[in-house]
């Protein structure tokens, strides 16, 4: 389904929510290269706007895709169990040492701001 471009001045607030950083990792992220994600998927009756709007790296845009935030970080979480599973090098690192597995809740940038409040 072909979407309405976002506006500029939409596009522009999106941006700022968290100061020029992707919402999900926090990372820095050029206005130019902004994704916008809405944060509760449209098909799942999120809302056109701004306030469902996040800004997002183009990774995390693409890892979330249309899945719900509890979806994604159950997938985040599980990284590490899928890499054992399906890489031999991820096995190898993690036996010798070279990797340390730290298991701990997925907190999005959003969420940690928000806590800071
Ligand atoms: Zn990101």
């Amino acid at each position: 389904m072909q979407r309405k471009a976002i506006p500029k001045q939409i596009r522009q607030r999106v941006y700022e929510k968290y100061r020029g950083r992707c919402a999900y990792c926090g990372s820095a992220i050029e206005y130019k290269d902004m994704q916008v994600d809405h944060l509760v998927p449209l098909y799942n009756g999120g809302a056109d706007d701004v306030e469902n709007m996040m800004p997002a790296c183009r990774s995390c845009n693409h890892y979330k895709r249309a899945s719900s935030l509890g979806e994604w970080r159950k997938q985040l979480e599980a990284t590490t169990k899928t890499l054992a599973r399906d890489c031999y090098t991820y096995r190898n690192a993690v036996r010798f040492g070279q990797v340390t597995e730290t298991p701990h809740k997925v907190v999005f940038y959003f969420e940690q701001e928000a806590a800071n409040v």
